[in-house]
């Protein structure tokens, strides 16, 4: 599970839209179109779902720098 993104045209920056989804399940869902208030903008930006992905914390944490550092030998 995670926090579906989008990237706001203002800024290039990734923002949460809110909505949480399962990646595959994001994925396979049909087209459809949303709205999404801006806290970077303080604005709505309007999307498709084609243009959101689903971010995962997890993930996150796995490809940080801290856990590439705790892998390495002593
Ligand atoms: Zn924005």
């Amino acid at each position: 599970m995670g926090v579906v993104m989008i990237k706001c045209p203002g800024t290039g920056r990734a923002i949460p839209t809110g909505m949480k989804s399962e990646r595959d399940r994001f994925r396979s869902s049909p087209v459809f179109f949303a709205r999404t208030f801006c806290s970077i903008c303080q604005t709505n930006h309007e999307w498709f779902a084609r243009e959101a992905w689903v971010h995962e914390p997890e993930e996150e944490w796995r490809m940080s720098p801290r856990a590439a550092f705790a892998l390495q030998p002593a």
